[in-house]
């Protein structure tokens, strides 16, 4: 979100900007796309994490193996 009055780049849900205290309207309906997207980005990046996790365990053991 955007101040209107001085562009300033604004959290979502501050009800004021502070560098100008210009009161910010409600805004728009969150459109569905948002609401869709998020979670599923989400989820992407944690299995993505959690594939990481897996890959430097499998690495370390393999590593392991190999020094024996
Ligand atoms: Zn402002």
């Amino acid at each position: 979100m955007i101040c209107p009055k001085c562009g300033t780049e604004l959290r979502d849900g501050v009800l004021m900007c502070p560098i100008c205290g210009t009161k910010q309207e409600v805004p728009p309906p969150v459109p569905p796309k948002n609401i869709q997207n998020n979670p599923k980005i989400f989820t992407k990046t944690r299995v993505i994490s959690v594939i990481i996790v897996a890959a430097f365990i499998i690495i370390g053991l393999c590593k392991v193996f190999v020094f024996k």
